[in-house]
């Protein structure tokens, strides 16, 4: 069984870069996920120490190539030494023969929003989204080609961990919502629909009315929100509607076009892995969402599933073992938050922790049996040794 495990870079420079990494090969990790892009965050780092980290937007965490990109410029981070780490780790990764992987954030790049408004992916009323950009722009998709190339032109990456190639579902960013309605889960597929100009004109260049389908995706939002739940009639009308899915077909479309471009760019050098968290899965049809995730599949080399949708990661694992040479099916780990730490004892932790890897359902054991080969550790730099030794137990433990 291969074992990954995310990082970050601000974490690995505080920590020593060296260390850090003969540590993780140590313990017996295959690769180290490094982020090279991330979104918003305010982290903790319980090692050594106590540690903050903040970021309002967003950025780029590596020392980015000053030629290869277009209008859209990559935002590095100011500090040079939370960046400083990327060329050293390539270098001594590949001294003690441990992989490099660049986690990638893709679409969920505030910053980018900020700095290039066009870009910004457009709610169904009209408002620019707060918390990204859109797969279907010309500048985004040259950005992520020429960032993704630059990665791996620089540091030899193992695999690209592309993350969020479509965009999530309807979401409120990592500000404080205030959400005070229900939005059912088809209200929110539409409200996920983007009607950027690049999605407006691909709509339109479909031989789509873009507006009225925004007019019925406005309509039937207010009307669920009224109600509280989704409505049986009306939904089965817009699920049947040709345009409204020809539409939602053409977003699914885009990202996977986005892949495919990267892929063009990087040039084999580095493995494309992605996970497929539709947004749009509630508006399409069975053999509709079968035959776009079977092009996703098409497009990458790895896949990586998310313990949050076990639905997805059944259909992505059944797609997947279909194909003549099944990709690696990665899994991302996680730990549950923990209880108030007043209230907890060091057994009581151990035992929490064993819980969350070993008792989630689907468990790793499943999902060892429905096709996984790798699992991936989130996040070397926010947890202790303790969950460390935890993870290694239940890998250790598994039946493959
Ligand atoms: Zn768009």
């Amino acid at each position: 069984m291969r074992t990954t495990t995310y990082c970050y870079p601000w974490d690995l420079a505080r920590l020593g870069v060296e260390e850090t990494l003969d540590r993780i090969s140590g313990e017996g990790f295959d690769a180290i996920d490094l982020a090279g892009t991330y979104h918003p965050i305010d982290s903790i780092s319980p090692r050594e120490g106590f540690h903050y980290f903040h970021s309002a937007r967003g950025g780029v965490f590596f020392p980015a190539s000053e030629q290869g990109y277009g209008r859209i410029k990559p935002a590095v981070h100011a500090d040079r030494s939370v960046i400083a780490p990327w060329p050293r780790a390539a270098e001594h990764s590949a001294k003690i023969g441990l992989d490099l992987n660049s986690w990638t954030i893709t679409l969920f790049q505030p910053w980018i929003r900020d700095a290039y408004p066009d870009t910004a992916r457009v709610r169904p009323g009209g408002e620019l989204n707060g918390s990204g950009v859109c797969a279907a722009n010309e500048d985004v998709r040259a950005y992520l080609a020429a960032l993704c190339a630059d990665i791996s032109g620089q540091f030899g990456t193992a695999v690209l961990r592309l993350e969020a190639v479509l965009p999530y579902a309807a979401d409120f960013d990592w500000m404080r919502p205030r959400v005070m309605v229900a939005i059912p889960p088809f209200a929110k597929a539409l409200s996920s629909l983007c009607f950027c100009g690049s999605c407006q004109a691909r709509g339109k260049a479909s031989g789509l009315d873009v507006e009225a389908i925004r007019d019925k995706a406005l309509n039937y939002i207010s009307s669920a929100i009224e109600a509280g739940s989704d409505i049986a009639d009306q939904t089965a009308a817009l699920a049947a509607d040709a345009e409204v899915t020809a539409f939602a077909e053409l977003h699914v479309r885009a990202s996977i076009e986005l892949i495919r471009l990267v892929d063009s760019s990087v040039g084999g050098k580095s493995v494309l892995a992605t996970n497929v968290g539709n947004p749009y899965r509630e508006l399409l049809d069975e053999a509709r969402n079968a035959a776009l995730y079977r092009e996703f599949l098409d497009a990458v080399g790895q896949v990586d599933l998310s313990p949050a949708d076990p639905a997805e990661n059944l259909l992505t694992a059944i797609l997947n073992a279909e194909l003549a040479k099944p990709h690696l099916l990665s899994t991302l780990c996680t730990v549950s938050r923990l209880p108030e730490p007043t209230v907890v004892t060091p057994a009581q932790r151990v035992a929490a922790r064993a819980m969350a890897f070993g008792g989630k359902l689907p468990g790793l054991q499943e999902e060892v049996n429905r096709g996984t080969r790798e699992f991936s550790l989130y996040n070397y730099g926010l947890i202790t040794e303790t969950e460390v030794r935890i993870f290694r137990d239940a890998i250790a433990a598994l039946k493959c």
